[in-house]
């Protein structure tokens, strides 16, 4: 059985493991010396059409919690949605890795920041007895499964270098985006102003880890340390890097997120048809969003559906990943179906 709680519980694409594999072939350099990290760092540079500083990290609260770290001074401040993953999900993994810089949620329509929440941040307090905003933080595809237009970003990037600020980006789907608005990614960083993005591997069907892409190398200084002091220096790094070049050597990043995508069109569709189901957000990546009967809810799990509900109570939210199959989309809905009927 097929689940929808989160695209990580599918397993690893074929692209990333043959490249895996592929890497076991006896020694080679260690802590990132080595031909495939090489190789695909230039991948990434050339997917990005610029010269940027790549790093590889185990997971996404580390990717984020180390990029901001080296964004901020402990008494700065971060800028996020409420429902930032950084700001519920964790555990104060920014906070702690910068040693005390603060998160300031804001809110927004859709899981998206906007230009007027993040300029009432910036400009709410000036006074030194308040955190000073240094960076704003934006999830793409966002948590609730929407995304930000390349105009979007780039509009809150100029209010927030305006005013002094750095760009991040939690991409940890970020493929799914690149795939729903079907831009070149440097269309939704560089050229929109994010100065670094956490590109998100787990979920698009690597086997562990996530590429933290510098645009401004400026900002890169020092990270391989802040990465080595916190535990998330591989010494075989290889077996990080080399599934990366597996998924980007045909496309398959892109093919894989263009699936999960148009799964979870088929899932929103199918809903249409059943009575009590109302979408809560528009389905423009992989994930969908339902209100559902507390009844409905429960009867999907005793039939053995796993799905998550942290959007408030009657919010269930189904993810489709890169292996997701229609018949497990059809199978779900017509469990919908009869328990909504
Ligand atoms: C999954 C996810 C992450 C990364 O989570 P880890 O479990 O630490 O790998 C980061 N941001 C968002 C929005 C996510 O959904």
């Amino acid at each position: 059985m097929q689940h929808f709680a989160s695209d990580n519980y599918a397993g690893i694409c074929p692209e990333a493991l043959q490249a895996f594999l592929g890497a076991n072939a006896g020694h080679a350099p260690a802590y990132g010396d080595d031909e495939w990290t090489r190789e695909v760092s230039d991948r990434l540079r050339e997917l990005f059409a610029t010269d940027c500083d790549v790093y590889f990290v185990f997971n996404g609260t580390a990717a984020n919690s180390l990029a901001l770290a080296s964004l901020c001074q402990s008494y700065h401040s971060v800028i996020c949605h409420e429902l930032a993953h950084v700001e519920t999900d964790e555990c104060g993994g920014p906070e702690f890795f910068s040693n005390g810089s603060k998160l300031l949620p804001a809110p927004g329509e859709g899981g998206k920041l906007t230009p007027d929440a993040v300029r009432e941040v910036v400009l709410r307090r000036s006074d030194i007895h308040y955190p000073k905003p240094r960076v704003v933080t934006l999830t793409q595809a966002t948590e609730v499964g929407t995304v930000y237009r390349p105009a979007e970003i780039a509009a809150i990037a100029d209010l927030a270098h305006g005013h002094g600020l750095r760009v991040h980006m939690d991409g940890a789907r970020f493929a799914n985006a690149v795939a729903a608005l079907g831009v070149e990614p440097a269309e939704l960083t560089w050229r929109a102003g994010v100065d670094v993005l956490c590109f998100g591997g787990t979920k698009m069907g690597l086997p562990v880890g996530e590429a933290v892409v510098f645009f401004d190398r400026r900002l890169s200084e020092d990270f391989a340390w802040r990465c080595k002091q916190a535990g998330q220096l591989a010494s075989k790094m290889r077996f990080l890097s080399a599934p990366w070049l597996g998924v980007l050597e045909d496309g398959a990043w892109l093919r894989h997120a263009r699936h999960a995508n148009a799964m979870a069109q088929r899932l929103a569709a199918g809903l249409a048809g059943v009575p009590g189901a109302a979408l809560l957000f528009p389905v423009e990546a992989n994930g969908v969003f339902v209100e559902l009967p507390a009844a409905v809810q429960s009867g999907l799990r005793e039939r053995g559906w796993r799905f998550y509900t942290f959007i408030g109570a009657g919010g269930a939210r189904f993810m489709c990943g890169w292996d997701t199959r229609p018949e497990s989309v059809d199978a779900l809905l017509a469990d919908l179906r009869a328990l909504s009927g």
